[in-house]
């Protein structure tokens, strides 16, 4: 089995051996076995050196066993030049099944049967835990196709003799990240549960599928809600390969009326829901949004077509719900149970809790600084006297302009408003006698009338000053 030679000292008290509890022998048994197949057993006493040399093929270069088993990294790396011949080797003992690749050594004598014994050392092991931990360690890198077959022979003790209980599937092979799941989460008992994105925290020593998806909903006693629960599963698993459950928990969990969880639950937008969310995160929009809205229109909001075009649209409702939650808990006002209206009315919320410092703050202006506000026309030109106005400002035309409080306050720029019939129509920023920009509502560009009275109001307000300013 070996090609190597072995030279292998045994103590002979320490063996069995046909006087083993009848009688002390103060010898040491040097064994031979030679890579011809011929093997000697010299007997002596433990300080005698011994010249040996193969009957048969005369060799006399024999390896150490003992140095081999007390520092085989010392050996191995002594031994760089030698061609051993590496075997593969796979275990299961003490819950850890190891695959190892290495070396034969002789470790011990059978002196009844006259049999060398071998043991294999190993340069590379891969051990998978019953905790699901995998492991790798070496003496030696071997070859990359020498690795994987340690992997692959684990692999296919894991899946053949499967040592640790792993649910099986019909198909599936149960590869390393398969076998570390089930082995972390040893209560599930099904295979299926792999596919699950989201596994309920449940006080059980064995947990199957069933039990779950019950555990999920609330433990339902409608018949309605339990059907419509299974084929949402068989659906969702035929359709996408994978469970979401999250949106089904929560709902199971916020809603009262069975029709309306029912209706929920076959919603084709149940599965797109779940992308990148959280259980608590979900269920605490829910609760906030059942103080202002009836479950009707909650299931219209999740059915409609905006939803299920944009599930990106809920994620960011989603989202600015999360970050901003204490302030839309109090800041919020009803609006559409509709996804866009909901959305708008969250960012409001956060944008008037980021302003709501300039609330009670005053701007002050100077003279020069309020003569162009004046009235052109149908136009009537004004700049806020308050923080307050100019967020409100900012909120009718839909823009950052709220932004520029503190450029204001500390008399960097201004920002002259234009209303025509009380009704704010474009804004524009003017610093150190320049135009630095001009927008209506949402940012749009002027229309050709408002750049005109515009053009008008600066020839108007701004070159006599400028024209002061260069003269001085
Ligand atoms: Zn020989």
């Amino acid at each position: 089995m070996n090609q190597l030679a072995w030279r292998l000292t045994t103590d002979f008290n320490k063996e069995k051996h046909l006087f083993t509890d009848t009688l002390t022998l103060d010898y040491f048994v040097e064994t031979y076995v030679c890579s011809c197949g011929y093997t000697k057993f010299i007997l002596k006493y433990s300080k005698q050196e011994i010249d040996y040399m193969c009957k048969r093929c005369e060799n006399m270069r024999f390896y150490n066993a003992n140095f081999a088993w007390s520092n085989f990294a010392y050996f191995i790396e002594q031994e760089l030049d030698t061609e051993f011949e590496y075997e593969y080797k796979v275990e299961y003992t003490d819950n850890v099944v190891s695959s190892f690749y290495g070396i034969g050594i002789p470790t011990k004598i059978d002196f009844i049967s006259q049999k060398v014994i071998y043991d294999m050392k190993a340069v590379y092991t891969v051990t998978l835990t019953q905790e699901g931990e995998l492991n790798r360690d070496y003496i030696l890198q071997p070859p990359k196709k020498d690795k994987t077959q340690v992997e692959e022979n684990l692999l296919y003790h894991i899946n053949n003799l499967n040592p640790f209980d792993i649910p099986k599937h019909p198909k599936k092979k149960i590869t390393f990240d398969i076998a570390a799941f089930f082995l972390k989460n040893r209560e599930l008992k099904e295979f299926a549960f792999y596919y699950w994105r989201y596994i309920p925290k449940m006080d059980q020593k064995e947990l199957f599928v069933n039990d779950a998806l019950i555990h999920l909903a609330n433990h339902p006693k409608e018949k309605s809600i339990k059907k419509a629960l299974y084929h949402n599963y068989t659906r969702q698993m035929d359709q996408y390969g994978k469970y979401n459950a999250i949106a089904i928990e929560v709902f199971c969990k916020t809603m009262n009326d069975t029709n309306i969880i029912v209706k929920l639950l076959n919603l084709e937008s149940m599965f797109l829901i779940d992308s990148g969310l959280n259980t608590q995160e979900f269920y605490q929009l829910i609760i906030f949004l059942k103080k202002y809205y009836i479950e009707k229109q909650l299931f219209k909001l999740f059915s409609s077509q905006e939803f299920e075009n944009k599930p990106f649209l809920f994620r960011d409702i989603l989202r600015e719900f999360i970050t901003m939650q204490e302030s839309i808990e109090h800041l919020f006002k009803k609006v559409a149970c509709k996804a866009v209206a909901l959305h708008d009315e969250f960012v409001r919320c956060g944008v008037e809790e980021r302003y709501k410092y300039m609330f009670t703050k005053t701007l002050s202006y100077k003279a020069k600084e309020i003569k162009p506000c004046i009235t052109l026309g149908r136009y009537k030109v004004s700049v806020p006297q308050t923080g307050m106005e100019l967020f409100k400002w900012a909120e009718s035309l839909h823009n950052c302009m709220a932004g520029y409080f503190d450029a204001i306050d500390c008399n960097e720029t201004i920002i002259y408003c234009f209303f025509k019939e009380d009704d704010l129509q474009f804004a524009v920023e003017v610093s150190d006698g320049y135009i630095r920009q001009a927008s209506g509502k949402y940012n749009r560009e002027l229309l050709k009338e408002e750049e005109k009275v515009l053009e008008k109001w600066f020839q108007i307000s701004f070159k006599k000053i400028q024209r002061q300013a260069d003269a001085a």
